[in-house]
């Protein structure tokens, strides 16, 4: 008699590969299969040898080889794929099979999979799998969700699986129901691209207004590694300042400017749009992103829009340190604006987030890890309710104090021409967060005057709605 396997995977990239390496290396067995089956026999003959893996030519030989209630995670090209993989899956499974989608796919295209798959009697888990492949080998950070009678069966293995933070504690926790693991993933990849643009702007500002060196930006970034911004991010851009080219030069300086993207960061941008909720830095960054791409109308550009010629005279040391703290107080703006993009949504959906354990679980395995997540969880404990993540002690404290710094570096940057989005988006998100009153009396006035849409009045109570004629014509 054949042993059933106790999982299954589909799709054999990246991810896939690595993820069914972690599990067998925790002693699952795993059946797997891939649409191009030469990469089943490559695998089994590879790296998988050895290890308790079978592998399956076709949909039903590995639908076949799972026990029951299956367990099948696909970690498939998000879009179409899935959905074509389902339909395949579908007649050959059995109630309350399992089906988890782990990769990044759009939160929505979860819930209407998860509610067409429990029409059929089946369980339905979208988890976002961050880590890249050295995370899915050694382990990711797990963010599952949807159809939670599923989560004790599968539960073991992602618990198994997952990177480790703080005293071994799994960087893995069951999201909410529906959408919420994919939308929780797809707000960790926004809040990566923030974090990857204030390092890339910090950069611009030490190399075009200082002019230091890579060594000298190794070093810097270096140090900072060991202090409060002490994180995955911070230590690989150190060490890529440090990577040189066979003839001793910079890689870094002949990588072309021009980012690419796949898509995560602007669909959160679309659901902060869709929410209503002020995610600033992160749409600049993935602006920033589409204005590098525009290589040839920003030469054409350069050769006509002027900017100021101005040297910078002030102290090095000083703005280095006051670069830091900027970084600090825009790395909490841009944390603070996607937690409450995640609290809205986790409201209008019912998921109930539980926004201590996701920065908990996001310490480990994911590219965002860092020490900051520490006081973020801490933030949370304290206050689950929490409606800003600025307005908690320690953050507040620390924002209201080096504040200074953040100002005197987007001053700089915009008296020397230096584009600096992220920095200033995060410090006019600080300064309306602060300001008991905004122009939007006088925005309220023109849409009055010119579209009749009313205004409420400060000296009558809210809800109460006025027009005035304002023109005196009726
Ligand atoms: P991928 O390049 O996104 O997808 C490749 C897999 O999809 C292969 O198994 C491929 O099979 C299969 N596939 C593509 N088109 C297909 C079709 N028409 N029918 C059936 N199968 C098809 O792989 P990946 O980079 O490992 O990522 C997997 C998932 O994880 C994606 O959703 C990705 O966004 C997400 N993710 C990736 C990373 C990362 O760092 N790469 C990190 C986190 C999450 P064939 O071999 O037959 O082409």
């Amino acid at each position: 008699m054949t042993t059933l396997a106790q999982i299954g995977v589909a799709g054999l990239a990246v991810m896939g590969e690595n993820l069914v390496l972690n599990m067998a290396g925790k002693g699952f067995s795993v059946a797997v299969y891939n649409r191009t089956t030469a990469k089943v026999d490559a695998f089994l003959a590879g790296r998988a040898g050895g290890l308790p893996i079978t592998g399956h030519h076709s949909v039903s030989d590995f639908v076949q080889a799972l026990e029951r209630p299956r367990r099948i995670l696909m970690m498939l090209k998000a879009g179409e794929v899935v959905d074509g993989f389902i339909a395949q899956l579908v007649p050959l499974l059995e109630e309350g099979d399992i089906v988890i989608d782990g990769g990044n796919s759009h939160y929505l295209d979860t819930v209407r999979r998860g509610e067409e798959l429990h029409r059929q009697g089946l369980r339905f888990i979208g988890t976002g799998v961050s880590g890249g492949e050295e995370g899915a080998l050694r382990g990711p950070s797990i963010m599952p969700g949807g159809d939670v009678s599923a989560w004790p069966m599968v539960e073991p293995v992602f618990t198994a699986i997952a990177a480790r933070a703080g005293n071994d504690e799994p960087c893995c926790a069951w999201m909410g129901g529906g959408g919420a693991g994919h939308f929780v993933k797809m707000v960790h990849n926004g809040i990566e691209y923030a974090d990857m643009q204030l390092i890339g702007e910090t950069y611009q500002i030490m190399r075009q207004l200082l002019g230091l060196s890579a060594g000298r930006m190794h070093t810097i970034f270096r140090d900072w590694n060991s202090g409060d911004l002490s994180s995955y991010l911070i230590e690989i851009t150190a060490d890529i300042f440090d990577h040189r080219e066979p003839d001793g030069s910079v890689l870094l300086e002949r990588i072309l400017d021009a980012a690419g993207q796949k898509g995560t960061g602007k669909w959160t941008v679309a659901a902060a749009l869709e929410h209503g909720i002020p995610l600033s830095l992160i749409s600049e960054s993935v602006f920033a992103r589409c204005i590098s791409a525009q290589l040839e109308q920003r030469q054409h550009a350069s050769q006509i829009l002027r900017g100021p010629d101005l040297p910078f005279s002030g102290d090095q040391n000083h703005l280095i340190r006051d670069l830091e703290q900027a970084l600090y107080c825009a790395k909490i703006i841009s944390y603070a604006q996607g937690f409450v993009l995640l609290r809205e949504a986790s409201e209008q959906y019912g998921w109930h987030l539980d926004y201590a354990s996701i920065a908990r679980i996001w310490r480990g395995g994911c590219i965002i890890r860092s020490i900051f997540l520490d006081h973020i969880a801490d933030a949370y404990e304290r206050l689950p309710e929490l409606e800003n993540l600025l307005l908690a002690a320690y953050f507040s404290n620390r924002i209201n104090k080096a504040q200074t710094k953040l100002r005197n570096v987007v001053g700089l940057a915009a008296m020397h021409g230096v584009p600096v989005p992220c920095f200033a988006a995060a410090l006019s998100y600080f300064d309306s967060l602060r300001s008991v009153r905004l122009p939007a009396n006088l925005l309220q006035a023109q849409r009055d005057y010119f579209g009749a849409h009313t205004y409420e009045r400060t000296d009558r109570p809210r809800g109460e709605f006025h027009h005035t004629d304002w023109t005196g014509q009726g």
